[in-house]
């Protein structure tokens, strides 16, 4: 039997963070989540690789945003706590003069967050909808710790391909952009389309009819990167998790499948 940290919330329903967290190796799923992240297992056996390399990616891509100079970060779509939060990669940078809002819309998501992860005043978990950014934007306990006057950046890592066209995401991730003011970062990762595209859509077909969310929002490469339009990519682009300014012990090429697309880009 696993150790079930938050029994209050469990329910039939697989939850597309607690899956993610299965796929991670932590402990805050339950049965119904492991049904369906085995079945996409034996569609797609390496994304438990892709979700690790998908975290390794928003760290680094956390530390060098950071280390660009900026101190304010809105991470949409958080997920289920776990090792290199946001706010612990950004306090190795800065440690006191930094603020981070975490925005989901899982109430399971936001119950472990508010426990975890705001506990100091520089820290917020805000219950939002990536689909409705204008409320996003306008939530006031984000408006408390974000200055829009001074570079902020917007992480939206393993959350856009649950959107589906009619979510409208091209149109929620430019009210997010345009909101931004110069010299602020966009980090993105993404499951991409342009290899396992039958095993992804399958898999995407699991979330679509057993989660909380209704989404296929796979994309190829080209649509991902109409999300950055207007902003500058930072070398090297839009490439796979792995490839994104690797650490010496980031893993890199194993012969398996890799499929989540990565960015960070700027605002001139
Ligand atoms: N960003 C984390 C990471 O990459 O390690 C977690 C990614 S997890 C796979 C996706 C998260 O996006 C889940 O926590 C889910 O609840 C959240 N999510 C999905 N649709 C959302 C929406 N429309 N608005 C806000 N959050 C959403």
């Amino acid at each position: 039997m696993r150790e079930e940290r938050l029994p209050d919330f469990e329910d039939e329903t697989p939850h597309i963070a607690r899956i993610y967290d299965y796929f991670l190796g932590g402990k805050d799923n339950f049965a119904c989540d492991r049904k369906v992240a085995e079945q996409i297992l034996q569609l797609a056996p390496e994304t438990p690789d892709m979700a690790r390399a998908n975290r390794a990616f928003l760290g680094r891509a956390v530390r060098f945003v950071a280390r660009q100079g900026i101190r304010q970060f809105i991470d949409i779509g958080t997920g289920l706590p776990t090792r290199n939060n946001v706010h612990e990669v950004v306090q190795t940078v800065w440690p006191d003069s930094h603020v981070v809002v975490y925005v989901d819309n899982d109430p399971t998501v936001l119950a472990h967050a508010r426990a975890l992860l705001a506990d100091t005043p520089q820290t917020v978990v805000v219950d939002a909808d990536l689909r409705r950014p204008e409320a996003l934007l306008d939530d006031p306990d984000l408006r408390r710790l974000i200055d829009f006057d001074q570079p902020i950046a917007v992480i939206l890592v393993g959350v856009l391909h649950f959107l589906p066209e009619e979510d409208q995401p091209f149109d929620a991730v430019r009210t997010l952009r345009d909101a931004l003011p110069r010299g602020s970062y966009l980090v993105i990762s993404h499951a991409s389309t342009d290899n396992r595209m039958s095993e992804l859509s399958q898999a995407q077909e699991l979330y679509r009819s057993f989660t909380n969310r209704t989404g296929n929002g796979l994309r190829s490469r080209e649509q991902i990167r109409v999300f950055f339009d207007g902003l500058t990519l930072i070398d090297p682009g839009l490439v796979v998790a792995q490839d994104w300014r690797p650490l010496p012990s980031t893993e890199r090429d194993t012969g398996t499948p890799r499929w989540i697309l990565s960015g960070v880009a700027r605002k001139d």
